[in-house]
């Protein structure tokens, strides 16, 4: 594995000084994916297909309608729901209510009857979280994933920026290290988790005095004392936490 696509956006997002880098990547490829499907990639047949199968996620939907391009966002939705509407009437033809044996009526009785889980709502579940967003992001991000660990092992220009970056969010946290267990090597592992956890516990550690220093403005006596770097504790400790930018505006068409 030489240099890939991958390897400069990955370097920028180490460069970035971002809370996390995999958060940064993740943004970028959201946005990559938003533009490229209501771009003009909604209209090719083979993309299509696709979206008319699975359709998008909820949070997708609202990012592609903030976007823009309310036209091709229509079409998709058109198409889209007669997949589904040919879909549903064939799940419907087939459906039929599941029979009530004593115990089930017993368990009703006593209100400990477990939902119902029959072919037709998993089917519904299963079309609720489908995303063809969602699925273009985690594609591409194990790529990131795995060009991380590459150049982590074989790139002595990169691992500098791992040691100066900022760590990663806590949700970015657990893929590094579950996917470590099968990517490095006994001997590597050896130096890579004491820098890494010692990384995460100094950047929790600077984040929660970024927050107390904030809280701390708020005393009278500190009106007139320096922000220091906890103007933006708030956006930046909820994404250390969560993984996601609470302060981006929608992102739009341009
Ligand atoms: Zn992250
Ligand atoms: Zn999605």
């Amino acid at each position: 594995m030489k240099d890939t696509i991958y390897t400069i956006p990955l370097t920028d997002a180490f460069k970035a000084e971002d809370e996390c880098p995999f958060c940064f990547i993740k943004r970028k490829l959201e946005q990559d994916a938003i533009s490229f499907i209501l771009g003009s990639a909604y209209m090719e047949e083979d993309i299509r297909e696709v979206t008319d199968q699975i359709g998008f996620c909820a949070e997708h939907y609202k990012k592609m309608y903030d976007y823009g391009n309310r036209l091709g966002l229509a079409l998709m939705l058109h198409t889209h729901y007669t997949k589904l509407q040919q879909e549903l009437c064939q799940k419907l033809e087939h459906f039929c209510p599941e029979t009530q044996g004593l115990m089930t009526k017993l368990k009703k009785l006593t209100g400990t009857a477990a939902p119902s889980s029959n072919p037709m709502s998993s089917w519904i579940k299963e079309k609720h979280e489908a995303c063809y967003i969602c699925d273009a992001m985690d594609k591409n991000f194990s790529r990131y994933m795995d060009t991380f660990f590459y150049l982590m092992s074989h790139n002595d220009d990169f691992k500098p920026l791992f040691l100066n970056c900022k760590g990663f969010c806590l949700p970015h946290f657990g893929e590094v290290l579950s996917l470590s267990e099968n990517k490095l090597s006994d001997k590597q592992k050896e130096t890579f988790y004491p820098i890494l956890f010692d990384k995460m516990q100094s950047h929790f550690k600077r984040l929660d005095e970024d927050i107390a220093w904030f809280i701390d403005k708020y005393d009278y006596k500190n009106t007139h004392a320096d922000w220091k770097t906890s103007k933006d504790a708030i956006p930046r400790g909820i994404q250390k936490l969560a993984g996601i930018y609470v302060q981006d505006t929608s992102f739009k068409e341009k």
